[in-house]
């Protein structure tokens, strides 16, 4: 008889480039794919509709590839400490294969999940697959994790990345009698997100799923990563990917990206694009820089790294947070960035900076008020990259720089010059002059007509508040 393996899905639902996959394949002719939706995840109050809308259709997806491979991804909803044993036990696998993750949730969950498993005799085979270069591959010379990011991405860049991992093909998967015992043993069909008690009803940025990760990255290539470097700051181009959703689910392979974007890089006689290019790989290292930071540092999830804003006396005024939220702060480029993060589950990243610029020190609220407020909305929210993004604005993280603050008004003359972005998110100040949008000076009569808050803070003030705030906590 063939050994059944089972492969346990997390943060790669696709079929091709799937490091542990392909193994599992390599193991054995039958392999049958699980997912678990957990509680432990799904119910915390950090969940954003737009990222399960974005999950639930990608599992949808994967389910479709299974079968036309020849197999099945099941689907089981619970703890998967009891639902992953019950359901190899019921069907005599002999082994499950997963790919890591550095998320201090993960770890301790897998940790439980393989006791489970080997306490039954079932074999854990684990990869890593999310990550271009895994936690331990780059170290410092004195074999210490980096924390700084400019000679991690030195050490980063210059190592030799893999080649995509095969796709799933020819695979044997239940007969009917396996798949009634998995009923039995608790699997369900694949529920939509309001089923599960979320509501999308929006366009998602980026459509779930592999093909439309894959199309998105040909697009991308085809076009704007050759001008990367200079259009990724203006948030009215597209000029960025918006690939992160599928980064954050793993829809795409890491290595299937990297060799696409580095084929460009090669056969491009203009150093203009290759520096275009590079900037974009960059991008990449960033992501993966958090990821290591994560995994050698879980503490980052829970606070500041820096001595200075462990115990920072923030301010934390309720009323200035909601109009943060819900983007009336008298900013426009600040509201204008947060209409559209509420709007379409998505921010561009320069906004993502000045928006959390302007939460920590212009209001001096608590960053991490921030960060779970993204993670209620975004669908590429991720803990690594936006608690890196969230502790880098409020000057707490690994930065070597002391302190950053965003002026709105600069940034917006920079980077929305002619007002197109305000005006898009801001529909109540498309009649207002470009100079008066982007400086923000916008008399009070004016502000009247157009139903908008004056401003809720000063940030000449607000600034020279911090930076004293900042003194006193150095000096403590
Ligand atoms: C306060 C704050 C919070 C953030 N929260 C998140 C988050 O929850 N999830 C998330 O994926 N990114 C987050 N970012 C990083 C960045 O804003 C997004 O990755 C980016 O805007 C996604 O758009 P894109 O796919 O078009 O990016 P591109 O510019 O095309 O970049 C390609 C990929 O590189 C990665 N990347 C780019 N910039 C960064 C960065 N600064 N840090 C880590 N990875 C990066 C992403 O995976 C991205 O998809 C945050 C940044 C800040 C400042």
């Amino acid at each position: 008889m063939v050994d059944l393996i089972l492969f346990w899905h997390r943060r790669d639902l696709r079929i091709a480039d799937n490091v542990g996959l392909a193994s599992a394949r390599q193991r054995s002719s039958k392999v049958v794919g699980v997912f678990c939706l957990d509680p432990g995840i799904l119910e915390r109050d950090d969940v954003a509709p737009a990222r399960v809308a974005y999950l639930i259709g990608s599992l949808r997806e994967l389910q479709e590839n299974y079968t036309k491979a020849g197999s099945q991804l099941l689907i089981l909803r619970g703890s998967p400490v009891q639902k992953i044993p019950d359901l190899a036990t019921a069907l005599k696998a002999t082994a499950v294969f997963l790919n890591q993750d550095v998320e201090p949730y993960a770890q301790e969950r897998d940790r439980l999940v393989t006791d489970a498993l080997q306490t039954i005799g079932v074999h854990v085979h684990t990869f890593w697959d999310q990550l271009l270069h895994a936690p331990k591959e780059i170290m410092t010379g004195n074999s210490d994790p980096y924390t700084v990011y400019t000679p991690f991405w030195r050490n980063w860049r210059a190592k030799k990345k893999d080649e995509p991992a095969p796709t799933l093909q020819d695979i044997e998967g239940l007969t009917d009698a396996e798949q009634a015992t998995s009923e039995t043993a608790g699997t369900i069909a694949l529920p939509t997100a309001r089923d599960l008690g979320f509501v999308w009803e929006n366009e998602l940025l980026l459509p779930p799923g592999s093909q439309a990760a894959c199309d998105r990255l040909m697009e991308f290539c085809d076009r704007a990563i050759a001008e990367y470097d200079e259009q990724r700051n203006f948030p009215a181009v597209s000029g960025t990917s918006h690939l992160s959703a599928a980064f954050k689910f793993g829809t795409i392979g890491i290595r299937t990206v990297w060799a696409a974007v580095q084929e460009i890089y090669n056969n491009s006689r203009s150093d203009e694009t290759r520096k275009n290019i590079q900037t974009w790989q960059q991008e990449i290292a960033w992501r993966e820089f958090y990821q290591h930071a994560m995994y050698f540092f879980p503490e980052l999830a829970k606070g500041a790294y820096r001595e200075p804003f462990k115990d920072f006396p923030w301010e934390d005024h309720e009323e200035h947070f909601q109009a943060w939220c819900e983007g009336k702060t008298g900013y426009p480029i600040v509201d204008a960035a947060m209409r559209q993060m509420n709007e379409i589950g998505w921010m561009h990243n320069r906004c993502r900076m000045i928006v959390a610029s302007f939460l920590t020190k212009d209001l001096m609220i608590n960053w991490q008020w921030g960060e779970k407020y993204f993670m209620q909305k975004l669908m590429d929210g991720d803990l690594s990259a936006n608690n890196g993004g969230w502790q880098w604005s409020a000057s707490s993280g690994m930065d070597p720089k002391p302190l950053r603050i965003f002026n709105p008004a600069s940034q917006a003359q920079k980077f929305d010059p002619d007002g197109e972005y305000i005006r898009a998110w801001l529909p109540e100040l498309r009649s207002l002059d470009t100079e008066q949008l982007v400086t923000g000076k916008i008399p009070q009569e004016e502000r009247d007509r157009c139903d908008y808050p004056a401003p809720i803070v000063d940030h000449k003030q607000q600034q020279n508040r911090f930076k004293q705030l900042y003194q006193q906590q150095k000096t403590k």
